[in-house]
């Protein structure tokens, strides 16, 4: 048994600056992922500050913008009617995630900072692991993969980003509110996390001490179709091989706008801004969504455990641009 320090203050300000003070301490907030890793020694602060008790928590709309609470959980999100009107695909991802006990637990906020599943990160006995151990090596390249990345990856690391909800959101071109020592500020989700290419052991771009006060989503215009759809190894209660988020309008028979995002493939939720480019305007045609797909994974980085993921992520996003495009012009 590891001896920690427990907190729980009652105000934003209070939790920031009790984190920034001591390097050694972490938030704690529905504890599905924090306290996984402290039971199996990946990460052991020396101070929690639970911040369950702050007035985080619910959601409001603000003309097309959705202001949600980083404490509201998975649930309260997804049961929200305008989720279900007008951000259909941030619903369906919601839903598809973990299940219905995690989700009660499990926030908006700590879902967005989720660490990533690969087992050799999630096992301290692996030396070798540059995420978690800067320097070390990647033992999942040397090693069997499979759950791992191949889109912002490269031989130092292959770590997946595993979120579900955080496709769309990157999709929608939603922002997180932070709040730190030096103030509050604002940043998109496209912007927020890290590739491991880019360096394996910064996650994203939050300062020590740094809170998500709320997430902030654009709703969808009125007219606009979207889903999400996860490819994974069983029905339920399991992280997507590949998924695919996708929103777009029809205009006349032609694809007029659209937003997609990849799961499943990158250390980042991976937006797909080459498929959009290549899809606006065009007629709806499988050959070109395939080669949209192909466009995106093109510098996909891939291990023997992980190469089938190119070709599935093809698929995963090939069948959603025909639903999405089929509904739409129903
Ligand atoms: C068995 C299992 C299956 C799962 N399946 C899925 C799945 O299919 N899809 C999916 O998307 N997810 C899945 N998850 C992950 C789950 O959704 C996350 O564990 C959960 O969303 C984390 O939220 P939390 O409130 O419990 O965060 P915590 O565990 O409390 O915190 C997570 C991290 O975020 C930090 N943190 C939390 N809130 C804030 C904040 N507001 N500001 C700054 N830092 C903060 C904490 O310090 C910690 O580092 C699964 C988890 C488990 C255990």
């Amino acid at each position: 048994m590891r001896a920690f320090v427990y907190d729980r203050p009652t105000r934003v300000e209070q939790a920031v600056a009790t984190v920034t003070a001591d390097p050694q301490a972490a938030f704690l907030a529905g504890g599905t992922t924090q306290l996984d890793l402290m039971k199996d020694g990946v990460w052991t602060p020396d101070r929690l500050v639970d911040i369950s008790r702050l007035p985080l928590r619910g959601m409001m709309t603000e003309g097309q913008l959705l202001r949600v609470g980083a404490l509201t959980t998975m649930e309260q999100l997804a049961a929200e009617p305008v989720v279900a009107r007008r951000l259909r695909f941030v619903r369906e991802a919601l839903l598809a995630g973990a299940s219905t006990q995690l989700r009660n637990m499990a926030t908006i906020g700590g879902n967005l900072l989720q660490r990533t599943r690969c087992r050799y990160f999630r096992d301290p006995t692996v030396a070798a692991c540059n995420r978690r151990c800067p320097d070390s090596g990647c033992a999942a390249v040397a090693n069997t993969a499979r759950m791992h990345a191949v889109l912002g990856v490269d031989e130092r690391c292959v770590a997946l980003h595993a979120s579900d909800v955080a496709v769309p959101l990157v999709a929608v071109g939603a922002a997180v509110t932070v709040l730190g020592a030096k103030g509050e500020r604002q940043i998109p989700l496209t912007e927020f996390w890290v590739r491991a290419d880019e360096g394996p052991s910064i996650e994203n771009v939050l300062g020590h001490g740094e809170l998500i006060t709320e997430v902030r989503i654009p709703l969808l215009p009125e007219g606009w179709t979207s889903g999400y759809l996860k490819v994974r190894d069983r029905a339920s209660y399991e992280f997507a091989l590949t998924s695919a988020a996708v929103a777009l309008r029809m205009d006349s028979g032609v694809i007029g706008d659209c937003r997609i995002a990849l799961g499943g493939v990158g250390s980042v939720p991976w937006r797909a801004w080459q498929a959009e480019d290549l899809l606006r305007g065009t007629q709806p045609e499988p050959t070109l969504f395939e080669r949209a797909g192909r466009a995106v994974m093109a510098g996909a980085y891939t291990l023997p455990g992980t190469a089938f993921k190119v070709d599935l992520a093809v698929r995963t996003l090939t069948r959603q641009l025909i639903a999405m495009t089929s509904a739409a012009t129903r």
